[in-house]
This record gives structure tokens, C-alpha cells and sequence, in this order.
């Protein structure tokens, strides 16, 4: 809809406040102009209510954007958290093909301002909202960008402009956006988080689905609130307003097979709510059905962002303490070490299942001539499943926190990230010798295909393939001697699980995953054969024990005995120059201590 339409021109004693998917019967979606054009007008009609800012730049450099709704005209986030209310920032088209958050908080936007019993809204509440995130994605725009979902007629793209998708960069921090939404993000500090998306994967009835972890990563008490006050209340007020809530992403254990029941899905943080657990703050992840209609979906997402507001204001004393004792308790981690002090850096599905009730639909499961393997065809009829849902969780893998890690100062991508973050950094004023706690790793295998440019080693969950393979880092103590200016990262801080899930190789989104470590699995010196044939003889006749090693080698392990690569490899590794080249040396120390480290 252009702003020649005769619905936008309204009449001076009747102004139009529907929104623009409104006035097109949710057949289309505003672009990024028309979105700030019906924001804009908002704002200089409720200037003491709604408020516009700036947070950054687009990578094709579009202007980032953020309305306040405060019911005072105290915009500003400092004086905000001291009144004692409560932060919600909700944020839309991260995946800009699902907009639908975008066009439910224009509605719920105008409501609150046009409608008194809307307005009560903000008694507790400030919501801070962003129309649109992935703005390059958003203004591209076309009928063929998601086959799997019903309307509006066009959609903007998954990813950003440099093909990167942003709900997977959270963590590492590359993207421009992802710089700016950090920056936001620590700007005003919110209690509370939502992101909306709409599903991809199986049909089902349910049109509002959405999750908040209450895994054992998160604060405990703030998990217990959230089981407890939070979720089922969602369900049961989404329900009343006419949708359908189901309070977990939906993801079949085999997608050709419902009656095989839903899997647990894993969280970590390159995804916006499970960056939400490092920084110790609920976060919401809305996902309407992607083959509802659209007016169905944009009305199911108000209904769920409207119901949590509702609850914010009824719990707002409770959330805030909540979240100052989890900053409290994030920030005594590294003064741990001790027995119970576990931190759990991979939490997944136990394999546990309850049996539930789940409205599906009637299906078929049938030999298809076009894949040429059993496939599922699901027809219109409602039918209720019975089936198994993984409702247990383990903790699969953990560490006991260190006081702090120390980084060498040429590592400057790695550091740049924790920068990006916020995390609070000290840099080192000498040389410093003592003793760390270092990673010996080995094994690593990359995936053969990029993944968001990248070739990581990343833990499946249930929505991505296996990549690669995570080989294994044992800790070693050992006194090194770290140069002046080396970055020390203290874990008394409240983003200290953003500075552990970054360096503990084995987090799900290290640092090391990712690749930004890859040069220290590199041999940058060897010798030629004609050398090492000499220093292979030399070895042999100087220690029986290696001898008797390599020829045992050669009788169990045919390819090896095949490889004359392999077999000078041997001595050579072995060797006080192949063991000069350091390889698989984590170049991070673990620090049990701050003490004595002349610092910033
Ligand atoms: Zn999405």
C-alpha cells in the first residue's frame, strides 16, 4: 500500500489509525518507509508517549530504529530503571521473511496510545521495541522467499545483506547489526526480551507457539517464576483472546513421523534468547504457525505480547529484583572453585519423555515417487495426537569457572568480540610470568560446507546439521609469561557467561568453534624427507622404546605403514623441533587468581 491510497489520506475530523496491514486486510506488509511513515505520525501525535532513536547502521547503511512507549515521557533508560519499572524490548524481522511481529506492535502501539485500557499497559512497563532489525533483509522483497509460508503476498529475505543470518551471530558478534543490537541492548538493559519469528517444520493447529528457558542455566529463582507465573499464564491468556498456544518450539524427532513425538531443542548462544541466558535475562521466542493466514498470525502475535505485558505489570517488583540478584550471582562465578560450583556450558534434551496431547492434523505417511523414501502429506482435519514430548534436560557438559582468563594481545579478533559485548576488560602493564591453566586440543575436524561463513564445529541441537567434529582439550597447569598489554577478563562482572561461553573451547559457540583459534592447529615448520629419514634412523637407534612403538604401529595400522608421510611424521612430532611448533596449544590461560598481575 503506497501513500497515494485515498485509506491513508483521512479526513481531518476522522483520523484513519489502522495500520498499514490493517487497511489492506493483512495482504501486505509495509516496507521500511511506510513502517517509520505510520511510526513517525504516531510519535508527533503522542510526543509525551512514543519516542523514535537511533541505534546504528545496516551493513548497506540503513538507519536502525527503536520506539519508546513510556507513559510519562521519561525516555531516558537510567532515570526509567531507578522509577523501578520494567524494560521490555521486543524485536521484529530478524528473519525479515517473518514480519509479523512488526505489524502486531503497530497495532498494539496505536492501541495503547488511542485505548484507555490499553494504556494501562505502561502503569509498570516501558516497552522499548524494534519495528524492523534485519532492515537490509526486509527491503528485499519478493513472493518467493518463503515457500512454506502463508502471506503476506511479498517477503523480505532470511538474511543480511552479506547473506549472514543474524539469529545465529549473536555470540560471535560479526555482523553490523549484531554490533548495534548489542550496543541497544546494553543502552537501556532490559528486564525482559522478545523475538519474533514465524515457524518453519511440521503443521499443527496451535498458531501462537513460543518458549522461555527455565533450563538449569538459567538463575534458578527467575526460572522457577517463569515455570510457575509466566508460561502457563501466556497459554492460558493467548487461548482466551481467541488463539491457540502451544509453550514450546514444535520439533519432530522425524519429520516424516509425528507419532515419534517432539524433541527437547537446544538454546545456545549464537540464538537472540539463548545469548538472553549469558546476560542473565528472561527471553521470550515467539513463533507463529507459518500456514496460518496472515491477519490470524499478526493478531496471534499481539495477543501474546499484549498477555505478557499484562504480567509484567502484575509481577514487575518481582522481575526486577529477580534480574539484580541474577547480575549478583553471574558476578560471583569466578570467585568459585569450589565443589557444587559447576557452570553448565551444554544443556540438552535427557531423553525423557511425557506423554501429551498435541493438536495436530490427520496425515498420511506414504512411499513418494518424487523423493523416493516415505514421506508425510498432511491434509485438513484436526486430529489430536498422542505422543511422546522430551520434557527431560540434562546438563551434558560443564566446567568450574576460573577467576579470570588472560588473553595474548595479538589474539585482537577474539578480543574484539568480548569488546563488543560490553565485557568489562583489564589489559596487563608488564610482562607477567605465573601460573595458568591452558587447554592442550586435538582432533579438530572442520565441516567441508561454510556455515554463516564460517566452517565451525558446532553441536547439531535439533534445527541444523552435525558440523564437523569436536575433537578434545584437556587442561594442563603450567607457568607461562604473558607479554605487557595481554587482556585479562575477570568473571567478577555481570556478563561473566558471555567471557565463558566465548573462550571455554568446549562451549557451543567458542570462539575456538567458530574458527577464530584455527592458526594454532597449523604446522608452520617441518623437515624434508631426506632430513627427517636421518633424524628417524638417529631416534630409532637412540631409544629401543621408540623403536618398538613405531614398529608396533606399523603391524596394527596398514594405512599408516602405507605413508611415508605419515611414518617421518612420526619421529619428527615427536621431536624437540615438531614439538616447537606448539600445535594444538590454546593459547588462553585460565586464571585461579588476580592476585599479583600488574593490571590496568
Ligand atoms: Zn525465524
Amino acid at each position: 500500500m503506497r501513500s497515494s491510497d485515498p485509506n491513508l489520506s483521512p479526513a481531518p475530523e476522522a483520523p484513519d489509525w489502522r495500520t498499514p496491514a490493517e487497511i489492506c486486510e493483512y495482504r501486505t506488509t509495509p516496507d521500511y518507509a511506510e513502517t517509520l511513515a505510520f511510526l513517525e505520525r504516531i510519535a508527533a501525535a503522542y510526543p509525551r508517549t512514543v519516542h523514535l532513536e537511533g541505534f546504528g547502521r545496516t551493513g548497506e547503511g540503513r538507519y536502525l530504529k527503536v520506539v519508546v512507549v513510556s507513559r510519562d515521557g521519561e525516555f531516558d533508560p537510567a532515570s526509567i530503571h531507578a522509577s523501578g519499572r520494567v524494560i521490555l524490548l521486543v524485536q521484529n524481522a530478524i528473519h525479515a521473511g517473518e514480519m509479523d511481529g512488526k505489524d502486531a506492535c503497530l497495532a498494539l502501539l496505536r492501541d495503547i496510545v488511542r485505548k484507555p485500557e490499553a494504556s494501562r499497559l505502561l502503569d509498570r512497563v516501558v516497552l522499548v521495541f524494534i519495528p524492523v532489525y534485519n532492515i537490509d533483509g526486509h527491503e528485499r522483497r519478493s513472493p518467493y522467499h518463503r515457500i512454506n509460508q502463508r502471506g503476506p503476498e511479498r517477503a523480505g529475505w532470511r538474511a543480511n545483506g552479506t547473506n549472514l543470518n543474524l539469529n545465529r551471530d549473536y555470540l560471535k558478534a560479526e555482523a553490523p547489526e549484531t554490533r548495534a543490537s548489542l550496543r541497544l541492548f546494553h543502552r537501556w538493559l532490559p528486564d525482559f526480551f522478545v523475538d519474533n519469528h514465524v515457524t518453519d517444520g511440521a503443521d499443527f493447529q496451535y498458531d501462537v507457539t513460543f518458549a522461555i528457558d527455565d533450563t538449569p542455566d538459567v538463575f534458578p529463582a527467575t526460572a522457577d517464576w517463569i515455570r510457575s507465573a509466566i508460561t502457563p499464564e501466556l497459554v492460558r491468556r493467548v487461548d482466551l483472546a481467541g488463539h491457540s498456544a502451544f509453550p514450546a518450539p514444535v520439533f519432530l524427532k522425524d519429520d516424516t513421523d509425528p507419532a515419534r513425538g517432539l524433541v527437547f531443542n537446544e538454546n545456545p548462544p549464537r540464538f537472540s534468547t539463548g545469548q538472553m541466558i549469558l546476560e542473565n535475562r528472561p527471553g521470550l521466542l515467539v513463533e507463529l504457525h507459518m500456514l496460518k493466514e496472515y491477519r490470524r498470525r499478526v493478531t496471534g502475535n499481539y495477543a501474546i505480547l499484549r498477555a505478557l505485558l499484562e504480567l509484567l505489570n502484575r509481577d514487575a517488583d518481582r522481575l526486577v529484583s529477580l534480574n539484580q540478584e541474577a547480575d549478583r550471582a553471574a558476578a560471583t562465578l569466578g570467585a568459585s572453585g569450589r565443589a557444587g560450583s559447576e557452570f553448565p556450558l551444554v544443556v540438552a534434551g535427557s531423553g525423557e519423555t511425557t506423554t501429551m496431547h498435541f493438536l495436530g492434523y490427520a496425515y498420511e505417511r506414504a512411499r513418494s515417487e518424487v523423493s523416493g523414501t516415505i514421506g508425510i502429506r498432511y491434509g485438513t482435519e484436526p486430529q489430536t495426537w498422542t505422543i511422546p514430548v522430551e520434557t527431560g534436560v540434562s546438563i551434558a557438559a560443564s566446567i568450574v569457572p576460573p577467576a579470570g582468563y588472560i588473553i595474548p594481545p595479538p589474539w585482537t579478533r577474539v578480543i574484539d568480540v568480548l569488546e563488543a559485548h560490553g565485557v568489562s576488560l583489564r589489559r596487563t602493564t608488564a610482562e607477567w610470568t605465573g601460573p595458568v591453566e591452558r587447554y592442550r586440543c586435538s582432533g579438530m575436524v572442520r565441516p567441508n560446507l561454510p556455515f554463516e561463513g564460517r566452517y565451525p564445529i558446532l553441536r547439531g541441537g535439533n534445527v541444523e546439521r552435525e558440523m564437523g567434529h569436536f575433537g578434545e582439550c584437556h587442561r594442563v597447569l603450567e607457568t607461562l609469561t604473558f607479554p605487557t598489554g595481554s587482556v585479562v577478563a575477570p568473571l567478577a562482572q555481570r556478563l561473566s557467561k558471555v567471557i565463558i561461553h566465548w573462550l571455554e573451547p568446549a562451549a557451543p559457540d567458542s570462539a575456538l568453534r567458530w574458527g577464530f583459534f584455527d592458526p594454532i592447529f597449523e604446522q608452520k615448520e617441518s623437515g624434508e624427507a631426506y632430513v627427517l629419514e636421518s633424524l628417524g634412523r638417529e631416534e630409532m637407534h637412540r631409544s629401543p622404546e621408540l623403536r618398538a612403538e613405531f614398529e608396533r604401529r606399523l603391524s596394527s595400522d596398514p594405512s599408516f605403514a602405507a605413508s611415508p608421510t605419515r611414518r617421518l611424521a612420526f619421529f619428527y612430532d615427536r621431536s624437540p623441533w615438531g614439538l616447537a611448533n606448539r600445535v594444538g596449544e590454546y593459547p588462553v590461560g585460565r586464571l585461579r587468581s588476580l592476585d599479583g598481575i600488574p593490571l590496568t
